[in-house]
């Protein structure tokens, strides 16, 4: 099952990372059993009135220095515009309407997306009627919340959870039979070198899957006389400019394309090493029953001797905990190293076949 994506977008300090708690508290579907996994973390499962969704916050990710802050935010909404299923644009009724939350409600409403104009810091009834100015940002009826004091945010959710139930999931356009795959990771490990090499040496059919302007593009493949589809190729293509971005697009794509996913193959950088967001990707893609293989790509660069990889493998197994039972493969994309042993592994490793031996590939 997929579940909607919900990012909440808006200038530093309208509340954002406070609503984002408000909506989560105690209802996280998620626990995490890794030691760190739950720090700074910036997105999370939940439900409302029996309906699922991820809650993505970009409140966290900003540049130091306040030149670049605005260029960050803008990025942030092109990102969610992409990424996400529905928007919650948060605007501060304590300052009113400043330039920035024009600038952004104007590209969320060229972006026909399904935008949910929150205005925040109303904690009293004497401030509702500060809301109407809001209107003059173009994006419907604002809805008053109060994230600090948790007034009127179930109104809030119950609006939302319409919202969502009104956007079609992507699903709806794949072949119902294909096996669906995803590629994730962070930016740089080599994701987009593995797809592209996948797509051209299967040489089978490949059909660019193409999405509406809210979905992302796949490709269809046969291999071995089985339909696969992998998800958002097209979002590999697509990089974050600003540094700050960099991580929140990557993880905003890794949690839509591992929702989306029958079998994820999570690539690691081998010069590197595993992050707390890799091991808490990896721990959400297992949470939902995902298959998952992982690819600790680039081991061409690692000097290494006939210990190394017997001891990479050790160290990242117990880092892994009670999930140290999902399949390593060290790979070089870039000079063929265990591709076959990968591909292999990435595409029967689907969900069906995990329970009896998820281990058949090591
Ligand atoms: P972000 O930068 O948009 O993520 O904003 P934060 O969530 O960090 O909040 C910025 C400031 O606004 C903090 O001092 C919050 O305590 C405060 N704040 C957040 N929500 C509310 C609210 O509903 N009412 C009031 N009065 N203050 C709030
Ligand atoms: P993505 O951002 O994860 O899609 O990463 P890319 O596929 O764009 O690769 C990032 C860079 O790493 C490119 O310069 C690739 O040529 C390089 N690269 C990818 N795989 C390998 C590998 O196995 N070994 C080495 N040395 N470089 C690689």
């Amino acid at each position: 099952m997929s579940l909607p994506v919900v990012a909440i977008v808006g200038r530093p300090n309208v509340g954002k990372s406070t609503l984002f708690n408000r909506i989560i508290k105690k209802r996280e579907a998620i626990v995490d059993d890794l030691p760190g996994v739950t720090r700074d973390r910036h997105y999370a499962e939940t439900e409302w009135s029996g309906q699922s969704f991820v809650v993505v916050d970009t409140g966290g990710y900003l540049p130091q220095t306040s030149d670049t802050i605005e260029m960050a935010i803008r990025e942030q909404v092109e990102i969610a515009i992409q990424e996400a299923d529905v928007i919650l644009y948060v605007v501060d009724r304590a300052s009113g309407i400043t330039n920035w939350d024009a600038q952004i409600a104007d590209k969320l409403k060229r972006s026909q997306k399904a935008v949910m104009l929150v205005v925040n810091k109303v904690d009293n009834e004497m401030m509702e009627s500060d809301i109407y100015q809001f209107y003059g940002l173009g994006l419907g009826d604002p809805i008053a919340v109060s994230a600090l004091q948790g007034r009127t945010i179930g109104d809030m959710l119950d609006i939302l959870i319409s919202q969502i139930r009104n956007v079609p999931m992507p699903e709806v356009i794949a072949d119902e039979d294909a096996i669906k795959l995803a590629v994730v990771g962070r930016e740089n490990v080599g994701k987009s070198s593995f797809v592209n090499m996948l797509i051209g040496q299967t040489r089978s059919i490949v059909t660019d899957i193409p999405g509406t302007t809210r979905d992302p593009i796949d490709s269809e493949l046969n291999y071995q006389k089985r339909k696969y589809l992998l998800i958002d190729t097209a979002g590999l293509k697509r990089k974050a400019k600003v540094k700050e971005n960099i991580l929140f697009f990557s993880q905003l794509r890794s949690v839509r394309s591992i929702q989306r996913a029958d079998v994820v193959l999570y690539f690691l950088d081998a010069t590197a090493g595993p992050t707390r967001q890799d091991l808490r990707v990896i721990n959400e893609a297992t949470q939902h029953r995902k298959g998952i293989v992982i690819a600790v790509n680039k081991w061409d660069l690692v000097p290494k001797d006939d210990k190394t990889l017997f001891e990479w493998e050790k160290a990242l197994r117990e880092r892994l905990g009670s999930y140290s039972y999902i399949p390593i493969v060290f790979t070089s994309v870039l000079e063929k190293i265990r591709l076959f042993k990968l591909v292999v592994a990435f595409f029967c490793n689907f969900p069906e076949l995990l329970g009896e031996s998820s281990n058949r590939f090591l």
